[in-house]
């Protein structure tokens, strides 16, 4: 290590989320912050960053806010400081496990451009929201302010939200409460008119293409790629990252390729199945949804007459206007519905592989209604 202190300064990771940031900034200078903020944009779109930004501005003890360099701006950047509270969606088994719990706040310290929070089967609970609210009643540790950061409100569960909607109610004094969501159609809505909302847009396509090759060393048209398929979310790129997407991409389209008309029988499901079901886990499923959505789609554009570069897999777009031409937008609509309802059942944790099994079994024609089919 060098004599220099590392920079922790969390606003220069913004990667184009600075106006946000300058807009929170302005309203500390002009003394006229809200308590509460609802920050909403898609997953991975750097909400959670932009709040522990936001967060070592107010906590620096320097008036070269924020340093990066002092002791409150190091405790931010490391989420050891004693009156910053990041609360995240875990699954069952981190939220019962403070040394899981800490190594996943830590591994997010050690990385500004962690994973986003919030994957399948990952939630908050009220015993979570319960020990903020008690950590809360108690007078700030180091200072004379608090920031309380709680990420995937959307993923709350019903009580979590109701207790949520307490401490938003009946804020503790000297607290900044910064909430997170993707949609603000998915909380409680007396949750969402009592904060101030802040709107955090993905970066958006050719912008994201530009970060990703130069910030994140990715080959051109793999990042074009990662671009077009993460909806120009940065979390979700870099999520997309260490996985061999245009592999996955063309197994699941493979699997899921039927014919106008198709009448597979039980056994050629079952073996599409038996192909696909070792890569159909986790993160990897629900990263497979979205490929083969982004693909449908990608053959309704195409047969629209669109270009490759509108296209989210522009290398496919031959493909595309072959299957777009081949499968009436009716046809197209009913798969992209039953897609749409396997990655519900992902996200509700249903078994991945009967989830993939029903549907194949739809898209391939078989009977039953796309919603019942996946009712756990
Ligand atoms: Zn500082």
């Amino acid at each position: 290590m060098s004599g220099e202190p590392e920079n922790l300064r969390l606003r220069d990771r913004l990667l184009g989320l600075d106006p946000v940031l300058d807009h929170l900034s302005r309203a500390r200078a002009q003394n006229r912050l809200a308590q509460s903020y609802l920050f909403l944009g898609p997953r991975g779109s750097g909400k959670t960053r932009l709040a522990l930004a936001f967060a070592q501005e107010l906590f620096c003890g320097t008036v070269a806010s924020p340093c990066g360099c002092c002791v409150p701006c190091r405790q931010v950047a490391h989420l050891t400081h004693p009156d910053l509270h990041l609360v995240v969606p875990a699954t069952r088994e981190e939220t019962e496990s403070p040394d899981r719990m800490a190594a996943l706040l830590a591994a997010y310290a050690a990385d500004p451009y962690h994973p986003p929070f919030g994957g399948a089967g990952e939630s908050i609970g009220i015993d979570r929201v319960r020990a903020l609210k008690e950590e809360a009643a108690k007078a700030p540790v180091a200072g004379t302010r608090r920031v309380i950061v709680l990420v995937g409100v959307d993923r709350m569960t019903e009580q979590a939200a109701q207790a949520a909607l307490k401490l938003v109610e009946e804020p503790p004094p000297e607290t900044l409460l910064v909430l997170a969501a993707g949609d603000a159609t998915d909380i409680l809505p007396t949750l969402v008119s009592r904060c101030q909302r802040v709107r955090v847009p993905p970066l958006g396509r050719e912008r994201l293409h530009r970060v990703l090759v130069d910030e994140f060393q990715i080959p051109g048209e793999d990042a074009y790629l990662l671009a077009a398929l993460s909806g120009g979310s940065l979390g979700q790129a870099l999520e997309l990252r260490g996985l061999d997407v245009r592999g996955l991409r063309d197994r699941v389209r493979a699997a899921f390729d039927f014919p106008p008309d198709s009448a597979a029988t039980p056994a050629e499901v079952e073996r599409r199945v038996r192909a696909l079901e070792r890569a159909w886990t986790g993160d990897a499923a629900r990263i497979g949804c979205e490929l083969l959505l982004a693909w449908l789609r990608d053959c309704v554009a195409a047969r629209a007459g669109l270009e490759a570069a509108d296209l989210a897999n522009p290398d496919l777009i031959d493909e595309a206007r072959r299957v777009g031409r081949a499968l009436v937008p009716t046809e197209i609509g009913r798969r992209i519905r039953v897609v749409e309802a396997m990655a519900a059942a992902l996200d509700r944790n249903c078994n991945p592989t009967l989830a993939l099994h029903a549907a194949l079994w739809r898209t391939a024609g078989g009977s039953g209604s796309e919603e019942g089919f996946f009712r756990p």
